[in-house]
């Protein structure tokens, strides 16, 4: 299996313009790369092979000195990353008949990343060996577990980060043969078929906050003008916090959920999209969360545990005792009673109790996949399935 472990570099200046002119180089091959390839399907109507390019390539290196000074692992990476846009070109053309935009050129500054796929990279004591650019200052937060496959140095505001991608054998744990609904929380992150409300952190929600009022001060300053150009770094950099407190606060969760439970049912959010939503903190929310269940999936996969997506229509208005539908209810209604059976519902905890008891929108039985159906499933009435 693979993991990727992401940590901040810290280069000199001199290593800063090295790592800016080797993006700046490649953007520029890369551009120049797509134009033989246009060139080619227009002349033949076909695409033109990476190898060709390849070839193409090592001629080129040996006129063309400053190629010289980039790793031949990263140039070969910038005719992968052609490769790909055509493949994705060709795609496009055959899911419009025809009509299909060509791949778009790399402006400046839009090339942000070069990868080494295998070779030419090396950690030593705090610093980070790059073939071609020096050693680099290194901030390595938690220790790498598994084999190094590739080395991927990515420039964010001014800013550069390594990212590994490492090959490793994931422990092998029992499942535990538990299993819970989970619910967008309307005021919480989120609400458990168990009755456990989950709130956002404080200190997220306090970042959150900080960051829509700098947003505000940002729009007063002047366009064009130094003071708008420092905020909008300022703004940016705030903005990749609250982002990364969320990541964090979004994988503790998730690990805890697979730590504990064997079978996991969420919303499927493409559906939730389609139903008109006009509340703006609810659709805010929903956007982390399919953030969260992207996380929640892969732990899952990686710990052998399921997580099955269901229709979230009716959840929130469905009594998941007797089935009865509650046509009038509105986002306002935190509690209410079940006129048929009498059961007093918590809103939040009632949709993931029907989240839980809902078939899932794969088409198959998600969670026979493993030999493992829950025992403790109820069948749920047939209004709930639609
Ligand atoms: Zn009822």
């Amino acid at each position: 299996m693979l993991k990727t472990y992401k940590y901040r570099l810290y280069p000199t200046k001199k290593q800063t313009e090295k790592l800016d002119w080797t993006l700046e180089t490649c953007r520029i091959l890369y551009n120049s790369c797509l134009v033989d390839r246009n060139c080619h399907y227009e002349e033949t109507g076909k695409r033109l092979s990476r190898l060709k390019q390849q070839k193409i390539l090592t001629k080129d290196k040996k006129n063309i000195e400053y190629l010289k000074s980039i790793h031949s692992q990263v140039l070969q990476d910038v005719l992968f990353r052609v490769e790909k846009a055509y493949k994705n070109f060709f795609r496009r053309l055959k899911d419009k008949s025809g009509k299909a935009g060509y791949p778009r050129f790399k402006n400046q500054g839009r090339y942000d990343s070069i990868t080494y796929t295998q070779s030419g990279f090396e950690i030593i004591d705090d610093k980070l060996k790059l073939s071609k650019i020096g050693h680099i200052k290194l901030k390595q937060h938690r220790q790498i577990d598994g084999r190094l496959k590739t080395c991927n140095i990515k420039k964010e505001i001014n800013r550069w980060y390594v990212c590994f991608s490492v090959e490793y054998t994931p422990n092998i744990k029992p499942i535990p043969n538990k299993q819970i609904g989970i619910d967008v929380g309307i005021k919480s992150f989120a609400v458990l078929s168990d009755g456990k409300v989950i709130n956002n952190p404080k200190y997220l929600i306090y970042s959150e906050e900080r960051l829509i009022k700098k947003q505000r001060w940002l729009s007063n300053k002047t366009k064009g003008s130094n003071n708008r150009k420092k905020a909008k770094v300022s703004v940016a950099r705030l903005h990749k916090k609250v982002s990364n407190q969320r990541k964090d606060f979004q994988h503790k969760l998730s690990r805890q959920i697979v730590d504990n439970y064997g079978y996991i049912k969420v919303e499927d959010l493409q559906i939730k999209n389609m139903v008109k939503n006009h509340n703006l903190g609810k659709s805010i929310s929903d956007a982390g969360w399919g953030q969260f269940v992207s996380f929640l999936t892969y732990k899952a996969e990686e710990a052998g545990c399921y997580v099955e997506k269901v229709n979230p229509r009716n959840t929130s208005k469905s009594c998941s005792v007797c089935g009865y539908i509650y046509k009038d209810m509105t986002l306002s209604i935190r509690k209410w009673t079940c006129p048929v059976c009498h059961t007093e519902h918590d809103r939040d905890v009632n949709a993931s109790i029907n989240i839980l008891n809902t078939a899932g929108t794969a088409g198959i039985n998600a969670w026979g996949v493993g030999g493992l159906p829950p025992t403790t499933n109820q069948e749920a009435p047939s209004e709930r399935a639609g």
